[in-house]
């Protein structure tokens, strides 16, 4: 009882107030008020045993759904101690400092600008949570995410039946047009408030919200599980693709391997989802497979910051794009895995180069230096593009060769 919404956190209540929670609790609020409204007056009254069996569904549906979105938002991902240092002094080599938290970045861990901490096993910034989701919230947040699905289709269900079983009477067909008769109160009606045109509007709006958001958060759901399975996080896929471009470029004959999948999904997904809701970690002391330690991510970082070349990856644009947030033409998994952010998209055109300097499965965040464009000199323009639209550019076969550059070893 006494972890429902921890109180501590409270005091962060200012969290809401952003249009991401805003929009997300109003979703929630729509979907489940019309269901529980549409079966109560219309579709499944109370007084039958199925209708209270429903009503009790729905409402538990409602009250996880927001159990786990609050302590998402609330609980928060853990972040890391102002100023804090490794327990033995001499592991400080293998970290990268933080000047705003004034201490170390622990492993896994990153600077978040939006949270102005270095998060703890940082995935993502979510602006539906306008919180981080890192080591502390990953398992409320992926519960929220297989809840809210399950909850919209309950309710899709709810709303669509309601207008067919409401509306089978009043529709008639001709030969070129439907006509649905909501004047008339259904002559054999038996319901305290009659189904009226209002009614049928909100059940309508309902439902197209509750369809989307099966979608849309559905495919979220899936993503992070692949996260979970893995035991490897949005940024630690990136710093992976770094890792290996950086062996490839400078030829060093290394093998990365990623320290943190236990090599069982089931030790995987254990770490995150306990009965206590608790992870299985501290957050800062993380359990590595054979062949590995806890620094060996935090070592690669490293020397890919000492190798300035390979904070960007260089790629080609291969298919024009319009700079639109959900582009039709490039692929469901484009358009429905868009990034939740508010940077920036940037049109691309056949033939220019682009730096990139972060990725997700099918999205990539760059700059073009404009330089080559004739503008002005060092501008840049940047923001996020499709995947499919680029093509990593080879080194062998690249102009750019590595002259000055020393091998980091
Ligand atoms: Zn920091
Ligand atoms: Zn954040």
């Amino acid at each position: 009882m006494c972890s429902f919404i921890r109180f501590e956190n409270l005091h962060e209540l200012k969290r809401i107030c952003h249009w991401g929670p805003i929009i997300a609790l109003s979703v929630i609020t729509i979907c489940s008020s019309m269901a529980i409204i549409d079966s109560v007056l219309w579709y499944w009254p109370l007084d039958t045993p199925g209708g209270s069996i429903n009503f009790i569904l729905l409402i538990n549906w409602t009250v996880l759904i927001l159990y786990n979105y609050f302590n998402a938002m609330f609980v928060g991902p853990g972040y890391v101690p102002i100023g804090w240092k490794p327990d033995n002094p001499q592991d400080a080599v293998y970290l990268q400092d933080c000047r705003i938290c004034q201490g170390y970045k622990a492993p896994r861990s990153h600077h978040c600008r939006k949270c102005n901490r270095c998060v703890m096993k940082m995935d993502h910034h979510c602006p539906w949570i306008n919180n981080c989701c890192g080591n502390l919230n990953h398992g409320y947040f992926t519960s929220f995410l297989l809840l809210a699905p399950l909850g919209c289709i309950h309710a899709s269900v709810i709303l669509i039946m309601t207008m067919y079983t409401q509306l089978y009477n009043r529709i008639s067909f001709g030969w070129s047009s439907v006509k649905i008769d909501m004047s008339l109160p259904r002559r054999d009606t038996q319901f305290v408030v009659p189904f009226g045109i209002y009614g049928f509007a909100a059940s309508l709006f309902a439902l197209g919200l509750a369809i989307g958001t099966t979608i849309a958060v559905g495919m979220l759901f899936f993503i992070q599980m692949k996260v979970i399975l893995r035991n490897k996080t949005t940024i630690e896929v990136w710093i992976e693709e770094k890792a290996k471009d950086r062996i490839q470029y400078y030829q060093t004959g290394e093998e990365f391997i990623f320290p943190y999948d236990l090599g069982s999904k089931w030790k995987n997904f254990r770490q995150v989802f306990t009965w206590s809701g608790v992870p299985d970690t501290d957050g800062i002391f993380w359990p590595v497979r054979e062949g590995s330690h806890q620094y060996s991510l935090t070592i690669e970082q490293l020397k890919q910051k000492a190798d300035k070349r390979v904070r960007s990856v260089q790629y080609k644009v291969i298919e024009d794009y319009s700079g639109a947030c959900c582009p039709i033409s490039k692929g469901y998994k484009t358009f429905f895995c868009t990034p939740y952010t508010e940077e920036p998209r940037m049109q691309l055109k056949k033939g220019e180069l682009i730096l990139v300097t972060r990725g997700l499965p099918h999205w990539m965040y760059g700059n073009k230096n404009l330089k080559t464009k004739n503008a002005h000199v060092g501008q840049h323009e940047r923001g996020w593009f499709p995947r499919r639209c680029v093509e990593k550019c080879l080194y062998d076969t690249a102009t750019e060769k590595p002259t000055e550059e020393k091998k980091i070893l």
